[in-house]
C-alpha cells in the first residue's frame, strides 16, 4: 500500500520558517522570515488533515484550493503545487506573505481546533510560489487573440493589476493609469519591505509589462488626466484608486512641526529603500534616526510605523492604542514581532493634546473599557485625573483612511457613493450605475486587505469580458 503522505498533525508541530534574530532584522529592511527548506515544507504540508469540508479554503477570500496544494508539497510535486495555487490566486507568493492568515485560511484550520498548531498555510504558499520564479515554471503571459476591446484600469494596485492580468490573458488592450511613478499601489509605497521585499512586486509588475500591459505613470487622474477623457478611450473602465484620505487628529496643538501622516512616513521610507532621494527623509522631517517616536493608532499601519522607525534608529518607539491588546484591529503576529524588536505598546492611552512646536510631547489620556456599543465592541472611556505627558520629537498619526471625494475630485456627479464615500459597486461584479464603469478593491470595501483586492479584481475583469461577449453575441445576431 501507499505510503500515507498526510495527517502527520499527531506527531509533528507546527513550525513556522526562522525568523531572524530581532537584534538583527531590527537594524535592516529585509523580510524577517526565512525560506522553508524543501523537507521542511513538505513537512509541514503533511500536517494537513486533508479535510473533507476545508475550512481553510471557505475562509481565503479567493477559496484557494489548499488542501490539494498542500499534498502536492507533501508529496514533493512542487510544479503541480505551484499551478494549483496560480490558479485561483494571481499573486500567491504576496498573499502567502502578508495576508493575515490568523483570520484567515490558517485561522479556520480544523486542526487547531483539535488542539494542535495550524497548517502552516501562507507560509507554504510563498515556498511553492517562490520556488517556482526560481525554477522558471512562471510562464510568461501569453495573451489569447487580440480582440478589439480596450479597458482603462485607474489604480496600479493589487486590484488594478490583478484584473489587468486577467483581461490581457484574455487578448483585451489594457491601459493602467496611476498617479505614482511605480505601479503596485500599497504593495510598492505602503507596506514596508520588512514584510514585503520590492522586488516580489517589481517582478509582477515586469511580467504584466511583458505582456503588453501599458502603464500610464505619473498620471494624477482628475488632474492631469480627466476621468471622462479616459472612459472615451476605452470601451471599459475599472476603477482601482484605494483610499488615501488619513483620518486626521484633533486636540491642542494637533497641527505642530514633528506630527506626520503614517502613509507619508511609509511612502518615504520606501522610497529610500529604493534609492530614490526624498528631501523630507534627508531634513529629518519623515526620518525617526535619534527621535523619541510616539505612533498613534492599533491597526497594522501603526504596526507598520512604530517597526520601520525601530529599523531607521529611533532612540525609542512607543505606540498608543486607546483600547487594549486583546481589542486591537492588528494582527496579533505583528504586534510580537514588534514588540521582539523593541517597540513598547501602551495600551488604553489616547492622545489629549500635543506640546511645543516642533512637538515635544504628547499629552495622554489613560482610558478604561466600558460598556459594549451597539457592535458589542467595548468602548473606551477616559479616566478622570490619569493623564500624562509622553515625551515625543516625532508624532505619526496611523488612525485609518477614507475614500476621497471621487465625484468632486472627478467632476463625475453621476460616480455613485456610499454614505461613506466609497463607490457603490456589486460585490460580485464591481459593475456601478455608470455604463462600463466598475470599481474594485478599496475603494468599494473601505481599507481592506490585498487578497480581497485581487478577489475583486479578477472577479470584475471576468464580469467585463462577460459583457463584452455578450455584446458581440448581440452585434453578431443583428
Ligand atoms: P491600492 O493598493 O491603494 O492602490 C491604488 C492605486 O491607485 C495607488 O497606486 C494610487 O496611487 C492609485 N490612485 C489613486 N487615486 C488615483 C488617481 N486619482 N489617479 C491615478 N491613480 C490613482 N493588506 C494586507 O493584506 N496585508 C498587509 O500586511 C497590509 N499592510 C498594509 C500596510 C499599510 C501601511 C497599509 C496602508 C495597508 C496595508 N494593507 C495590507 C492593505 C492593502 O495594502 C490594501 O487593502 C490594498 O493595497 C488595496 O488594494 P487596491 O488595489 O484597492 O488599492
Ligand atoms: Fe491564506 Fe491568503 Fe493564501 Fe488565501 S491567499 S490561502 S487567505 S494566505
Ligand atoms: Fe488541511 Fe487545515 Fe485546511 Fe483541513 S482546514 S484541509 S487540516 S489546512
Amino acid at each position: 500500500m501507499a505510503r500515507q503522505p498526510m495527517l502527520k498533525f499527531v506527531n509533528i508541530g507546527r513550525d513556522m520558517p526562522e525568523k531572524r534574530d530581532a537584534n538583527v532584522r531590527n537594524h535592516d529592511f529585509h523580510e524577517i522570515y526565512a525560506e522553508y527548506a524543501e523537507a521542511k515544507a513538505a513537512e509541514q504540508a503533511s500536517r494537513c488533515s486533508q479535510c473533507g469540508v476545508p475550512y481553510c479554503q471557505t475562509h481565503c477570500p479567493l477559496h484557494n484550493n489548499i488542501p490539494d496544494w498542500l499534498r502536492m508539497t507533501a508529496m514533493g510535486r512542487l510544479k503541480e503545487a505551484y499551478e494549483l495555487s496560480q490558479a485561483t490566486n494571481t499573486f500567491p507568493e504576496i498573499c502567502g506573505r502578508i495576508c493575515p492568515q490568523d483570520r484567515l485560511c490558517e485561522g479556520n484550520c480544523v486542526i487547531e481546533t483539535a488542539g494542535h498548531g495550524t497548517v502552516t498555510i501562507g507560509a507554504v504558499e510563498k515556498y511553492i510560489t517562490d520556488t517556482a520564479w526560481e525554477n522558471g515554471w512562471v510562464e510568461e503571459i501569453v495573451p489569447m487573440a487580440a480582440r478589439g476591446e480596450s479597458v482603462g484600469i485607474i489604480g496600479a494596485g493589487p486590484g488594478g493589476l490583478a484584473a489587468a492580468d486577467v483581461l490581457r490573458r484574455a487578448g483585451v488592450q489594457v491601459t493602467v493609469y496611476d498617479r505614482h511613478d511605480r505601479a503596485g499601489g500599497l504593495m510598492t509605497y505602503g507596506i514596508p519591505s520588512f514584510k514585503l521585499e520590492k522586488d516580489v512586486v517589481m517582478r509582477r509588475v515586469a511580467q504584466l509589462e511583458r505582456a503588453g500591459v501599458e502603464f500610464v505613470l505619473n498620471c494624477n487622474v482628475g488632474v492631469d488626466l480627466s476621468f471622462q477623457a479616459i472612459r472615451g478611450q476605452h470601451d471599459a473602465v475599472l476603477l482601482a484608486t484605494g483610499v488615501y484620505k488619513s483620518r486626521e487628529l484633533t486636540g491642542p496643538g494637533a497641527g505642530a512641526k514633528g506630527i506626520v501622516r503614517a502613509l507619508d512616513y511609509l511612502t518615504a521610507s520606501n522610497r529610500i529603500g529604493f534609492g530614490d532621494e526624498v528631501e523630507a527623509f534627508e531634513n529629518g522631517t519623515l526620518n525617526a534616526a535619534g527621535k523619541r517616536v510616539v505612533v498613534i493608532g492599533g491597526g497594522d499601519t501603526a504596526m507598520d510605523c512604530v517597526r520601520t522607525a525601530i529599523r531607521q534608529g529611533a532612540t525609542s518607539v512607543k505606540c498608543l492604542y486607546r483600547r487594549d491588546r486583546a481589542n486591537m484591529p492588528g494582527s496579533q503576529r505583528e504586534v510580537a514581532n514588534a514588540e521582539e524588536e523593541g517597540v513598547e505598546f501602551v495600551w488604553l492611552a489616547a492622545p489629549k493634546g500635543f506640546g511645543g512646536d516642533p512637538v515635544s510631547g504628547v499629552m495622554v489620556q489613560k482610558m478604561r473599557l466600558g460598556a459594549p456599543d451597539v457592535t458589542g465592541r467595548q468602548s473606551p472611556e477616559p479616566i478622570d485625573g490619569a493623564d500624562y505627558v509622553e515625551p515625543a520629537d516625532l508624532v505619526i498619526k496611523a488612525l485609518g483612511f477614507e475614500p476621497e471625494d471621487l465625484p468632486t475630485l472627478w467632476e463625475e456627479e453621476a460616480l455613485p457613493v456610499t454614505r461613506w464615500g466609497t463607490i457603490k459597486a456589486d460585490f460580485q461584479t464591481g459593475a456601478t450605475e455608470l455604463p462600463d464603469v466598475f470599481a474594485v478593491g478599496d475603494i468599494v470595501r473601505g481599507a481592506s486587505l490585498v487578497v480581497w483586492a485581487i478577489k475583486d479584481g479578477r472577479e470584475a475583469a471576468a464580469a467585463i469580458l462577460a459583457g463584452f461577449d455578450a455584446q458581440a453575441s448581440q452585434v453578431a445576431a443583428q
